[in-house]
């Protein structure tokens, strides 16, 4: 691939949300174009579902949305076998089999770059094979690869920060150079938001709560019911893995420990009026989790609203449900 500017495709899903900035700042460094697929959309969502096996959760569906709307237009997808992003942690095993997966349903398919991501054991020595990998990919290595890295820790931390400091927690939005229309700000004006609002943690995937159409914004429409949402983005990982210290195991699962640890970091804040839990039908990690979540809160006394999103559910449902539990917080603090 050495001498071409070569054209990237990355699936704006999955865990797009969660490295989306430091993705684009490397492989752009490298001298890469990389073409993000739009946010999901109904069109994305049905070709996504077309494609998938009827078993995989939803957003791998719309993972296949997404990776489909790229195929023909690009020269490569990105599509990393991601098993672990952290020591002794690891990442849902359907992420694993993605590449493999894709390669089957897709025809036709484009090459796929499939670096593994593997830092469970040693993870400095993971790190750089991986960033390696992807560089191989595209026949640069040495010094270039080291610079192209350093500019993507760099945004990639800023990034991090923002969403710490409850800044434009936009994740979908982390493409400065191209916000995508209509992408609710977290940190901006809209809804009605006032200094006594309501306090409410929303936590779930990111990929599920920051993608707008297949979340459903539910953060927005707490903020439009007058809420202030608190995301598991908005808090430190001391705070998580101080929280995840209260269970008896340790979850090797890193986004199941990110959930729960926001989880019982908000229902210990006296401020934090309840918690709304946006799970995803068909994740198994998540019935765990949910459950787990929802003993917690019930023994704790927080109100606890479990949502579970799938292709077929209904808008107006949803938002009878979240009404009902925003005016029954409103009544629970005037009572
Ligand atoms: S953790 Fe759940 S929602 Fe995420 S990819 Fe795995 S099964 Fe799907």
């Amino acid at each position: 691939m050495k001498n071409k500017k070569w054209l990237l495709g990355v699936p704006r899903a999955l865990f797009y949300y969660y490295y989306g900035p430091w993705w684009e700042t490397f492989f752009q460094a490298l001298g890469v174009e990389v073409v993000v697929s739009p946010p999901t959309s109904k069109e994305i969502m049905d070709l996504g579902v077309s494609l998938a096996v009827a078993e995989a959760c939803l957003p791998v569906k719309v993972y296949y949305g997404h990776a489909a709307w790229l195929a023909g237009q690009v020269d490569a997808l990105f599509v990393p076998r991601l098993v672990s992003v952290e020591k002794k942690s690891f990442i849902c095993p359907k992420l694993m089999g993605l590449p493999d997966m894709l390669r089957a349903a897709l025809k036709p398919c484009p090459p796929i770059i499939d670096t593994t991501v593997n830092l469970a054991r040693q993870p400095e020595e993971g790190l750089t094979a991986a960033v390696q990998g992807m560089a191989r990919a595209f026949g640069i290595k040495g010094s270039r690869v080291d610079l192209a890295m350093a500019a993507a820790e760099a945004r990639y931390h800023a990034w991090l920060v923002g969403q710490q400091q409850g800044d434009s927690m936009a994740a979908a939005d982390c493409r400065e150079e191209e916000p995508a229309s209509g992408v609710y700000r977290y940190g901006s004006s809209q809804g009605k938001e006032s200094r006594d609002a309501l306090q409410i943690g929303v936590i779930g995937h990111g990929y599920l709560i920051y993608d707008q159409y297949l979340g459903m914004d539910i953060p927005g429409k707490v903020k439009r019911l007058g809420g202030k949402v608190i995301l598991p983005e908005n808090l430190t990982t001391l705070q998580v893995e101080t929280a995840c210290r209260q269970l008896p195991k340790r979850l090797y699962w890193t986004l199941g420990r990110k959930i729960m640890g926001a989880a019982l970091h908000l229902m210990e804040q006296e401020n934090v009026a309840g918690l709304i839990h946006l799970t995803a039908f068909g994740c198994g990690p998540d019935s765990l989790v949910g459950d787990l979540a929802e003993r917690y809160a019930r023994r704790r006394g927080k109100p606890f609203l479990l949502l579970t999103l799938d292709e077929h559910t209904g808008e107006a449902g949803l938002n009878t449900r979240l009404e009902a539990f925003m005016d029954m917080l409103y009544r629970r603090r005037s009572a």
